[in-house]
């Protein structure tokens, strides 16, 4: 027997009417990328501008299944894009624009984008390969018609000009939940980029089990400012899962240095901010240069990879802000775990807990974890049993775009996240490695982030990367790569005697090598990939 219950397809244009009927008055603030200067709107002029934008797609020709690109910062204008794309039925596939000009030029192809809307800092770039993009038949810059470059972009017109063609009186697109909404290509860090294709259900329910409080924890009150770009894998859902719960956004446009962060944390009263490591250690070193303090930010959400120990306490011991660690990857929307704390670990304090906060964590409801060895068997969840990290549920992609055919899930229905790890019993994650970064040493594994963590708490260090380089008795060894803070030079000795003693005797590396900077993938995250490159010939000593 059916229940009676009435059928209200999980649509994601529900949340911005939502945000606009409940929290109207709530404030979206962006940063203009013209000028540097705040605009201020509210959720019920998003969700008029979203509707117009729907509306005027529509005009444009476009029509449900579609695709429509962004190339854009996190903004009101790249939000009400959103809303009013989906709204009609259509996708977002959002572009990353660090992402190198051909690989863009090969995601838009692939995805048969017909339209772009793209900010002012992207013109030149997309003039440049605009050639190589046969299915774009238009494109929007984000601005007004007063900062509107001269430019060869075919049908270039203005934003605000486009959209002024035609007014809000418009009805959402009405179809299945189940329809495509999203399309975010993985950044190709472990080969060629794959499309993940999300649907408006996947997205509502990956909103609504990360906004709660072990989570998230997002509420009208909160003021959250999304770093972590809307590219970046939905922006980790707070495109939605702000205005979902009401709360005001604060959008940093194009600038992401450490005091424009600091000036819109201060400045609009942030209580919630999410982004990468990489990031952070920006807003880190410019606290520590002016003595500044975070008056009213109580959470930051830190993830993409890991969170270093040495981070996380200076966030919680010196700032009193508290540190979530969080992962995910783009087919799981992003999110799958966090590092908040359940009753079982209450009793930890200091150190202790610092040690449970590495940890990568637990999962909402929505996401199944599962631990198997090579073999697809279970292992046990003992918090030091190695194996496959695998994940099911309804916002964890099942296929990439456009490769359907391909196998991606285990005979149970989940998915391989390519990433190593252990469970404890309480139901915590760690991730040990990529699969493909764990260092192999004589048959053991030895994890890159373990020592990563280690070597960037020593005070001359900024960032730290360690790869496995070849060795002609154990396969691989540990090499520490080291971005050393202005005018310091630790060394190899002093480098090894400050880690000896917090790890396994035979983790410690064979060699520190000092670098002016470490490369970084298109998401802020270090590319291992690149470093391993550059040490290729690298002879241990
Ligand atoms: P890619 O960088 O391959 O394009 P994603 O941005 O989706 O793809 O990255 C997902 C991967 O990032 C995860 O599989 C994991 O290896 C890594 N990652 C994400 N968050 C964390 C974290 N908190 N700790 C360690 N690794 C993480």
């Amino acid at each position: 027997m059916l229940g009676l219950m009435q059928d209200w397809p999980l649509l994601l244009h529900r949340i911005i009417d939502h945000a606009a009927i409940q929290h109207g008055t709530r404030e979206v603030i962006s940063r203009a990328v013209e000028d540097g200067s705040l605009r201020r709107r509210s959720y019920a002029e998003i969700r008029s501008r979203a509707l117009s934008v729907a509306k005027r797609l529509q005009r444009q020709g476009i029509t449900l299944g579609d695709r429509v690109a962004t190339l854009a910062w996190n903004s009101d204008r790249h939000l009400e894009l959103w809303y009013g794309i989906s709204g009609i039925g259509a996708i977002t596939h959002t572009v990353n624009p660090r992402l190198f000009p051909e690989q863009i030029a090969w995601i838009v192809n692939h995805a048969e984008d017909r339209l772009l809307f793209l900010d002012l800092t992207f013109v030149p770039m997309v003039e440049a390969i605009q050639d190589k993009l046969p299915t774009i038949e238009r494109y929007v810059v984000l601005t007004d018609a007063a900062h509107m470059p001269q430019t060869s972009l075919r049908g270039a017109v203005a934003y605000e000009d486009w959209l002024a063609e035609v007014d809000d009186d418009f009805a959402w697109g009405r179809f299945d939940e189940n329809m495509a909404s999203g399309l975010c290509y993985t950044s190709g860090t472990t080969g060629g980029p794959k499309g993940v294709l999300y649907s408006h259900r996947s997205n509502v329910l990956h909103a609504m089990t990360w906004a709660t409080p072990d989570y998230l924890n997002l509420s009208s009150r909160d003021s959250v400012m999304p770093v972590v770009p809307l590219f970046h894998a939905n922006s980790w859902s707070l495109a939605y899962s702000a205005p979902m719960t009401g709360a005001k956004l604060v959008m940093p446009g194009a600038k992401l240095d450490g005091p424009s962060l600091h000036a819109l944390l201060e400045g609009e009263g942030v209580t919630m901010t999410a982004a990468v490591p990489t990031v952070w250690l920006g807003l880190l070193q410019h606290l520590e240069a002016t003595e500044g303090k975070l008056s009213t930010l109580k959470r930051v959400v830190i993830g993409g990879s890991a969170c270093p120990r040495a981070m996380t306490e200076t966030f919680e011991r010196k700032y009193g802000v508290t540190v979530a660690h969080a992962w995910g990857m783009t087919e799981m929307s992003p999110l799958g775990s966090f590092c908040s704390v359940k009753p079982v670990y209450e009793h930890l304090e200091g150190d202790a807990l610092y040690d449970l906060k590495v940890k990568q964590g637990h999962p909402g409801f929505t996401v199944e974890f599962r631990l198997t060895d090579d073999a697809g068997r279970d292992l046990p969840w003992d918090g030091k049993t190695f194996g496959r990290l695998k994940m099911r549920g309804p916002a964890v992609a099942k296929a990439y775009y456009r490769r359907e055919d391909e196998p991606t899930l285990d005979e149970e229905g989940f998915f391989d996240t390519g990433d190593v790890g252990t469970i404890d019993p309480a139901g915590y994650m760690q991730i040990t490695d990529r699969s493909k970064d764990v260092i192999k040493s004589g048959g053991e594994w030895i994890s890159s982030i373990d020592l990563e963590n280690l070597a960037i708490a020593h005070p001359d260090v900024v960032e730290a990367a360690v790869i496995g380089v070849a060795h002609p008795k154990w396969d691989e060894r540990p090499l520490l790569v080291i971005v050393p803070k202005p005018g310091r030079t630790p060394g190899k000795d002093e480098m090894l005697a400050f880690m000896t003693g917090k790890i396994a005797k035979w983790w410690l590396p064979d060699d520190v090598v000092l670098v002016e900077a470490i490369p970084h993938t298109a998401t802020g995250k270090i590319q291992k990939t690149a470093l391993r490159e550059m040490f290729r010939d690298y002879r241990l000593p």
